[in-house]
């Protein structure tokens, strides 16, 4: 049974994945709440439990089964891993190259052809989806589907693929120059580099 918004967001609340505060997201916008995947994922069982609820998702929107999970590192490589796990596909990732480019390195392949989905943890505007999916279909492979666990955009982000979420959520953001939190002199924090 896939988990609703609500168990999603009390797995997050319970393990201290929910962080509250002042954060700068990747956007440049500030935001008072904070889904930090790595911590939930930080347990083995939560990883497993919603990499298959992940898996399942991806299986019903692309109609199919594939080969192969690729996601962007390092926030989509634990998730993506658990989503292969389910799938019985094998769990490959993109990263910078020396250029800043995405791109498949360590000897990860993908074959002309080759139906892929490409995982990661959050999507806020969907940057690093595209450029993942980018990649693959340079490559020629054919991307059935996208998926991430949090979907901070309320459902708008577009990554060029049919693109699911286990919870999608409507993030209250500011624009750094009208940002209360930084009017009430809260020190602003970067996750992912602190915690
Ligand atoms: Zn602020």
């Amino acid at each position: 049974m896939p988990a609703t918004r609500e168990t999603i967001l009390e797995l997050f609340e319970r393990t201290g994945g929910y962080l509250r505060g002042h954060f700068l997201l990747s956007s440049g916008l500030h935001s008072p709440e904070y889904l930090q995947c790595a911590v939930v994922l930080q347990y083995p069982e939560h990883a497993a439990r919603l990499g298959a609820e992940l898996a399942e998702a991806l299986m019903r929107l692309g109609g199919r089964r594939v080969p192969v999970v690729v996601s962007p590192a390092l926030g989509g490589i634990v998730i993506g891993h658990e989503v292969a796990r389910a799938m019985g596909a094998r769990a490959i990732f993109t990263e910078r190259d020396a250029s800043g480019a995405m791109a498949l390195r360590r000897g990860f392949r993908i074959e002309a052809g080759e139906q892929a989905v490409v995982v990661e943890d959050v999507v806020t505007t969907g940057g690093s989806t595209r450029e993942v999916i980018e990649v693959l279909r340079a490559a020629g492979a054919q991307v059935v589907a996208a998926g991430s666990i949090i979907d901070r955009s309320a459902g708008r982000a577009e990554v060029g693929a049919p693109r699911v979420a286990l919870a999608t959520l409507d993030v209250l953001t500011y624009p750094p120059d009208h940002c209360p939190l930084c009017r009430q002199g809260l020190p602003l924090v970067k996750p992912g580099s602190r915690r």
